[in-house]
Formats: C-alpha cells, structure tokens, sequence
C-alpha cells in the first residue's frame, strides 16, 4: 500500500477537490474521504482505514474490486502491447469477447441479438436504442415510466422521471410519455390497463409510440420491483401495437438479480437491451446494445463515436463471462439475496417504529423509511466503515448492493455493520427499540 502513496497525497486533505472540482461532484460528498486501495468488497482510505462496500461502484463492480484473474489477464495484455484503442476496427480483445458472448451467454439462452457498440456508458447505450426503435418504427414517441431512469445525456433524461434530473436539461425535454410503473397506482391496480385505455384511444392525446423502455427492477428510483406478469403483460401489449420493448439492464443485468440478464424471470425476450456497468467485469468503462437482427438497421458509421471499441475492457469483460459458463454464480447469488433478505427484514420487523419497507431481489434490495432516515443511515453506515447509497426520488431508500463476489464473512459484516446504524438511528429518533 505504501508504494500508492507518495507524502504529497498521504494526508485526508480535500482540498484540492473542494477548490477545483466542479460542484456537480456528488458522491464524494456522501462518502468524504480519499480512497487509495481496492480488493474485492473492501476500499481503504488513505489513513488505513477499511470500508465494506456496498455500493459497488452503483453497479459497475459486480465482480468486486481489482478482480485476481481479470487483473492478471489485463496486465498480461498490457504488457504484450495488446490494442488499446482502436475505434471500432476489429481487434483479437473484441473477437474473444465476442465469440465468448456467443457462446456463454446468447446460445444458452436461445437469443437471437445483434451486439452494437456505442460509447461506453450506460446512456450511450440508452440513447443507441432510442435512436434505433425511432429509425425502425419512423415514430418518434418513447414510452417510459414513472421514476425510471436511464442516464443524464437528453434523450436518456428525457425518459427518466426524476424532476431535479430533468430539470438540468435546460430545454424541453419531449417525444416521450411517462405512465405509471407496476404499482405506482397502488397494490392493487393493474396500471397495464390504464395503459392500454390509451393506446387503444384515438382521443388519448398520445401517439403510437416507437418503443418503450423499462427497467424490471427500479434501482435509482427506489428499488421498484415489477411483477413477472406485468412485464409479461407489458410485452404481450407492446407485440399488439407493434410496439419495440427496450430493456434497460444497465444497472439490473450482469446478474445483479440473480440471472445475467434481469429479464430472465419472466421468459420476455426484449427486442432491445441496454448494458453497461458490469458488462465490462473490472470497472472499466464498456457499454453494449443489443438488438434482433432484423432491427439492425443501421447505415455504417450512422452511430458513431471514438470510443467504442475500449479493448482493456474487452479483455476483462471475457474474463468475466467464465462467471457464468455454469448456474453456480446464479445460485451464490440466490443464497446471498436470501442472507440479505432476512437480515433486512429482521431489522424491519425489530424497528416497526421506522415503517421500513423491504424492497428488491437477488442483491439489490433496500429498506424505503419515511423522513430523510436513509440518508442518516448511510451517513452514520460510513462512518462505521461500510459504504451504502440510497436512491429513490427523495432519496428515502437505503440500497444494499454488495459486489455479488462479496463472501459470506463480508456480507454478514456489512448487514451488522448497517442492522446496528439503524437501531442507533432509531433510538436517535426517539422509535421505541425491540432489539432481538
Ligand atoms: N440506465 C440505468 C438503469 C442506470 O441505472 C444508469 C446509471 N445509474 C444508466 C442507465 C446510466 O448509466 P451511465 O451513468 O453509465 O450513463
């Protein structure tokens, strides 16, 4: 650790950063210290101390930090002088990885898809399918839901719910419609319905919309789950009207909720799917987008962009598919949703003062509190050593979303670690304690 750092940067000093970054820095103001090392679910600081992380780089560290093989494999290339850039030309990092996704992850599954490479974030891969369902179908609308998000470049906002997101536009953001998600309407109304009535109505206002995008599982919008039958639902509809069904897997896919793709629990077979995130296995910047063949109707270079072709990611992200040449990593991944799941609602059930609610599947679950309590908890979590976002439009809900490598020792940790931080919450707020 010592060889990191050098005396100028050895003090937890952040000076530097408060003068010159730009105010739109945000989660350094969450988590205020200067980070130097990473090793699998851990981070230390640059005074020693050891954080677990349940953030996982929101979603871009599935398989942990400064994975063993992928780092040996990436140095190993580096050191070969192996292709770093190259645009979008064909290089050996792409083939394999290519001929890997094939192989590991399409056939098995009995998928059908095309691989585009846009830039590599996740709204480079958003803005690719939205472009894409538009010069498909020659309709402009997109159809999205309440508390979606899908990124911060226009057309991506311009899908996305949250009002302190969009704002930021700075123009109006349109040729889109917002409807209600799986039980925005309450538990027991079937907002497909409501949907329905409208594209069924030539009075309703709204056009025949190019395609919709959905996320399964809400992540930044507050860990909203929608049901298998909706979904279901929702694609059946989006086949009636000749609709394109756009899945937004950029935080869900890369087997956060169990299966590599979040959309497997229901048998839906999009005609569009967002990666991002994991996909590049190493926290490497890499993003894909998938499409039937028959969709890919793109003019070469009709999509372009420089950085599209991130071979160092290419590298680990093969790496990373060895994760899923069997059903082992999905049924880690099961058994520690289920530790999470129990842990949360324990503490739950101990609290009944909070009203928390237990929220999500596989390893992205979360408590939605009322009043700004989550963002105590994480707060105070930090402090404790353990890194915890929250999200949801007010920010009500904490998020657990550990590297789904993380072992059972670490992950008993972490839910110690957060189960104790909103017992003190609680007392702080004066909720009557049960503590089992
Ligand atoms: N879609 C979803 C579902 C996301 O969660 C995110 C990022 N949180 C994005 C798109 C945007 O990804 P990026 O930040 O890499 O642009």
């Amino acid at each position: 650790m010592t060889k990191l750092i050098n005396q100028t940067h050895a003090s937890n000093d952040l000076l530097i950063f408060d003068n010159l970054e730009s105010e739109v820095r945000s989660y350094c103001r969450s988590f205020p210290t200067k980070f130097i090392r990473s090793s699998g679910y851990q981070l230390w600081d640059v005074e020693g101390k050891v954080y677990i992380d349940f953030f996982a780089g929101a979603g871009a560290l599935n398989y942990g930090h400064n994975h063993p093989e992928m780092k040996k494999k990436l140095i190993q290339y580096l050191t070969e002088d192996g292709i770093s850039h190259s645009l979008d030309m064909a290089t050996v990092a792409k083939e394999i990885f290519l001929t890997k996704f094939r192989d590991i992850i399409l056939k098995p599954r009995e998928l059908n898809y095309k691989i585009m490479f846009p830039g590599p974030t996740g709204t480079n891969s958003v803005e690719s399918a939205l472009k894409l369902a538009r010069k498909v179908t020659g309709r402009q609308t997109i159809m999205s839901f309440t508390n979606a998000f899908h990124g911060m470049t226009l057309g991506s906002l311009s899908v996305t719910g949250n009002k302190f997101k969009r704002l930021g536009a700075g123009v109006p953001l349109n040729h889109s419609v917002s409807m209600p998600y799986d039980g925005y309407m309450g538990k027991d109304v079937n907002s497909l319905s409501f949907i329905e009535s409208f594209l069924n109505d030539s009075g309703s206002g709204i056009s025949l919309p190019a395609a919709v995008i959905v996320e399964t599982l809400q992540g930044e919008g507050g860990i909203n789950i929608a049901s298998n039958e909706w979904l279901i639902g929702l694609a059946k509809l989006c086949k009636h009207y000749e609709i394109l069904l756009i899945v937004d897997d950029v935080q869900m896919g890369c087997g956060r909720t169990g299966s590599f793709f979040s959309f497997e629990r229901t048998g839906i077979i999009p005609d569009i799917v967002c990666l991002s995130k994991s996909i590049g296995g190493y926290g490497l910047p890499m993003a894909i987008t998938l499409m039937k063949p028959e969709l890919d109707l793109w003019e070469p270079g009709e999509h372009n962009g420089t950085f599209r072709g991130n071979n160092l990611a290419f590298v680990t992200a093969a790496q990373a598919l060895d994760y899923w040449e069997n059903s082992r990593f999905t049924e880690e991944i099961e058994a520690k949703g289920e530790m999470i799941r129990n842990a949360l609602s324990e503490i739950v059930i101990s609290v009944p003062e909070l009203n928390g609610e237990v929220r999500g599947l596989g390893m992205m679950q979360g408590i939605a509190f009322e009043n700004n309590i989550a963002q105590k908890i994480s707060a105070l979590a930090f402090k404790r050593g353990l890194i915890v976002e929250t999200s949801g439009t007010d920010s009500e809900v904490i998020k657990i979303m550990p590297p789904l490598t993380i072992d059972h020792i670490g992950l008993a940790a972490g839910l110690r670690i957060l189960s104790d931080c909103i017992y003190d919450i609680a007392v702080e707020n004066n909720a009557l304690v049960s503590k089992l």
